[in-house]
């Protein structure tokens, strides 16, 4: 059975991608940070269905989180054959003159540091050239990286950059160690996450101004990371899949 590791899997993006790879038949650890109802939530409708999963918490911004995080997925599965790097902060809309040091390196250690850190744990069990089988990492960018996000988010918007440079830098990096790594790049999803940035409402406002005229939905981006995760795509590596309405 193959294993997959959802970091920030118990609400939105991550929540929908662990439900659909368990569906698609892989064994699933499904990390949180904070919310420990909902990711037991994600666990139990998957093992009602017959399929296997765990949830295990870890901060992806602390390096000693990441590296219990790993070591709980080796305990559990034995082995790791795709991580999605999707866990991810946003903090409340304001233009770049107001931001402080300390928001700065939240968002950077939540959405840069750490997924840096994850590929370095998950490479190192994934690597041919190191014993292992291969595998496949999937990045959860955002439209933000192209965008810049004036006005609302900077900080994140380039953090979202840093992890475009990330896949493709090392797509190319561990390419002949059998490893594949990718990304996606949503916006507008409902979710949460947009009432962390302090307007729960915010695709409303905008959404006359996506050519498909809604936000969308988790499931949509899951199917995204679900291809790029599989052997359905063993012929793409270092490239991103933007699901963003035609934005
Ligand atoms: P969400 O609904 O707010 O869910 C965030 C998830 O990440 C939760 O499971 C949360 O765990 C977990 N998390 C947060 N900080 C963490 C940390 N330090 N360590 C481990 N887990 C952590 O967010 P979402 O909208 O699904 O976003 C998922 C990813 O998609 C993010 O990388 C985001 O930037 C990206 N994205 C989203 C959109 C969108 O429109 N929604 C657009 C572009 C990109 P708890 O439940 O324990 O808090």
């Amino acid at each position: 059975m193959k294993t997959m590791l959802i970091t920030g899997s118990s609400r939105g993006i991550g929540a929908a991608t662990a439900l659909l790879a368990a569906e698609n038949g892989y064994a699933v650890a499904v990390n949180y940070h904070r919310n420990k109802r909902a990711a037991d939530e994600v666990v139990n409708k998957i093992l009602a269905k017959g399929g296997q999963a765990v949830a295990i918490q870890a901060d992806v911004s602390k390096e000693d989180e990441i590296l219990r995080l790993f070591s709980a997925v080796d305990d559990s599965f034995g082995n790791l054959h795709c991580l999605v790097n999707n866990a991810g902060i946003l903090e409340h809309q304001m233009k770049l003159i107001a931001m402080d040091y300390n928001r700065l390196q939240r968002l950077f250690n939540a959405n840069v540091i750490g997924q840096f850190l994850c590929c370095r744990e998950a490479i190192k069990r994934m690597s041919t050239k190191l014993g292992g089988k291969g595998g496949t990492i999937v990045n959860v960018s955002s439209l933000a990286s192209r965008t810049g996000a004036p006005f609302e988010y900077i900080d994140y918007a380039a953090t979202k950059g840093a992890l475009d440079t990330l896949t493709v830098g090392l797509s190319k990096e561990v390419a002949d160690e059998g490893i594949r790594v990718n990304a996606v790049r949503p916006a507008f999803i409902h979710t949460d996450i947009h009432a962390d940035g302090g307007e729960p409402d915010r695709i409303n406002r905008i959404k006359d101004s996506i050519p498909l005229k809604r936000g969308g939905l988790a499931e949509e981006v899951a199917e995204a990371i679900l291809w790029l995760a599989a052997d359905k795509s063993s012929y793409s590596t270092g490239i991103f899949i933007d699901v963003t309405g035609g934005k």
